[in-house]
């Protein structure tokens, strides 16, 4: 089971803004509109850090992919001029490092 807490951690939430989500959905008053009007606020920004997350992940991976096809003969390869090798320089364009 995948905690609540753990996702907005990775989301990039704070110690203290993921307790006050945490806390709004314990609350007893959820009946309230202004609460669920917040907490349903709260959520939506949580979808969209999500989807902004899955998008850079699965161009990540897209790229990582075709670098590894590009360089797929050079698991041995002491070249010092390589062509593909000097692809991998791309890695630096992912966004994963810089
Ligand atoms: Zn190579």
């Amino acid at each position: 089971m995948i905690r609540t807490a753990q996702v907005l951690k990775r989301l990039g939430y704070s110690i203290r803004e993921i307790r006050s989500i945490l806390s709004l959905a314990k609350s007893e008053n959820t009946k309230e509109k202004r609460l669920t009007r917040k907490l349903r606020r709260m959520l939506s920004d949580c979808a969209s850090k999500i989807a902004s997350e899955v998008s850079l992940l699965a161009s990540a991976r897209v790229k990582i992919s075709a670098l590894l096809e590009k360089t797929q003969n050079c698991e041995g390869c002491d070249a010092p001029d390589c062509a593909s090798c000097g692809k991998l320089k791309e890695l630096r364009t992912l966004g994963l490092l810089s």
